[in-house]
């Protein structure tokens, strides 16, 4: 496999810093090893080694820090507590869920705060999401959802409706009919975070081994394929990538995300949209897409594209189809119809992981000494900071508010086996696609009925 670092088109952006790091060659021991030098697995071993300095961690990573989606994501670092708060209800009760939904939304200040402390820079500006709608079914989708979120009353934040000139005030986006904002969600470059984390971590002692793929791990050891490393503890932060481990192909879906970006906008093109304190964006289909201004004044948009290769067979490198770049062009068009003759010099694709029920989880098991932490169903940028920090708390055996959340060791039962698979995702995605066009088409308010099916299909 190629592994040129410019699959990351926002490494290709210009980050200093991007370091090689050497692979395991020796058999060791540490306290803890974590697989994965995404963000889970830096955060985890950040917070580790911040509370215990003492403590010997290593971490392994199976091409380079951020090759998966902690160094492609939209660069969201938003409050949103991935999956339905109602089967974290269920889980923990609804005190719980207040908690869980206060955690994230301090967890975007919490990041914000610690890179600025370790002087890492990501292009940080906390200015908001911004969620649009654009037929009369998705107006009614957003305000519902939007009414839920007030109903949990965390605050005086949160989510709120806008009128559409308040939005337009925000943000140039023909047919808008509603729309909504946040203020707990900032705009970052994601690959900054994660390269930045990972100097971090080696400034406080922890060891990072690049191109060291684990092949197999148990109670108290990791392989690659020519050594072993012993622990006491040993953390799984694999993400999307967990299906290629052994005995974990079903539980969590691989999912594809693509995203495309422009070259930098010109100043005329962006009078014309105005968006000037760059909130982060959002349209409210079903099939939905996000969208970043970048701090060098590029548009990057994202969506599902294809979203699922038959049998796990995803592309690691994110090679992207012409079909699903047309298709995000297609919604950049429609956004900002100012771009029709905007270069778009960058595509890509990444992968995140999708559990069976769409929550996402921390575990830890004192007494074997395995965790994992993951699942964000495409909203880990600021979740994975919170996991870490559970994860270092449940290491250390630290009772504290964090390791009482309603995420933390759910069950959840395994995707179906191939091809239902396949076969379930295509038909969810396909309904999705097929009532986003009924929607966009009427002026009812009702989601179009083969959407609440593929919700209920889906397990949302
Ligand atoms: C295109 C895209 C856009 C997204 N946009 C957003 C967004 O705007 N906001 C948001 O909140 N979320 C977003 N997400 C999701 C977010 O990026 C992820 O939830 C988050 O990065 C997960 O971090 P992680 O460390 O758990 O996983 P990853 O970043 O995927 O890291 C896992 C690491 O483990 C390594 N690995 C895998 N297997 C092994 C092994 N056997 N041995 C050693 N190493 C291994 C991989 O190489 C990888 O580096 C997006 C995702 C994608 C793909």
């Amino acid at each position: 496999m190629s592994t040129s670092r410019e699959v990351l088109w926002w490494d290709a952006s210009g980050i200093d810093g991007v370091a090689t790091r050497a692979a395991l060659e020796i058999d060791a021991s540490f306290d803890v090893v974590i697989i994965g030098a995404g963000y889970t697995g830096l955060w985890s071993a950040y917070y580790l080694a911040t509370l215990a300095p003492s403590l010997k961690i290593a971490v392994l990573e199976s091409e380079f820090v951020g090759f998966g989606a902690s160094g492609r994501n939209g660069g969201w670092l938003a409050a949103s507590v991935p999956g339905s708060l109602s089967l974290y209800e269920k889980h923990g009760g609804r005190s719980a869920v207040i908690e869980l939904v206060k955690a994230m939304i301090a967890t975007v200040d919490e990041v914000l705060h610690v890179t600025e402390e370790l002087e890492i820079d990501i292009d940080a500006i906390k200015s908001g999401c911004i969620r649009i709608a654009t037929s009369a079914a998705q107006a009614a989708r957003l305000k519902a959802d939007v009414a839920v979120e007030q109903m949990l009353e965390v605050g005086s934040q949160g989510w709120r409706m806008e009128s559409v000139p308040e939005i337009s005030e925000r943000i140039k986006i023909p047919n808008v009919v509603a729309g909504a904002y946040t203020p707990d969600c900032a705009r970052i470059n994601p690959a900054k975070l994660v390269i930045g984390l990972a100097h971090a971590v080696e400034k406080l002692g922890v060891k990072i081994y690049e191109k060291s793929p684990a092949e197999k791990y148990g109670v108290g050891y990791v392989d690659t394929a020519h050594h072993r490393l012993r622990a006491k503890s040993i953390i799984r932060a694999t993400e999307g990538f967990t299906c290629r481990l052994p005995k974990q192909t079903r539980r969590w879906l691989p999912m594809n995300s693509s995203m495309i970006a422009t070259e930098p906008l010109s100043p005329e093109i962006w009078r014309e949209i105005g968006w000037d304190h760059a909130e982060t964006l959002s349209d409210y289909a079903h099939a939905y897409t996000y969208v970043q201004r970048t701090i060098d004044g590029r548009i990057a948009i994202g969506g599902r594209g294809n979203p699922y290769a038959y049998a796990n067979s995803f592309d690691a490198l994110g090679n992207t189809s012409e079909e699903t770049i047309a298709s995000l062009k297609l919604a950049l068009h429609r956004f900002f119809p100012a771009t029709q003759a905007v270069a778009i010099p960058f595509a890509w694709s990444g992968v995140l992981a999708v559990p069976r029920d769409w929550c996402a989880g921390v575990s830890y098991d004192k007494t074997s000494g395995l965790g994992w932490a993951g699942g964000y169903t495409g909203q880990g940028v600021a979740a994975s900071n919170l996991a870490g920090r559970t994860i270092a708390d449940l290491v250390l055996l630290r009772s504290t508010a964090i390791t009482a959340l309603p995420w933390i060791d759910r069950k959840n039962r395994n995707w179906e086996p191939e091809p239902f698979r396949w076969l379930g995702v295509q038909a969810i995605y396909g309904a999705y696609r097929r009532a986003d066009r009924i929607e966009s088409n009427r002026s009812s308010s009702g989601s179009a009925l083969l959407a609440r099916f593929a919700d209920i299909f889906s397990g949302r």
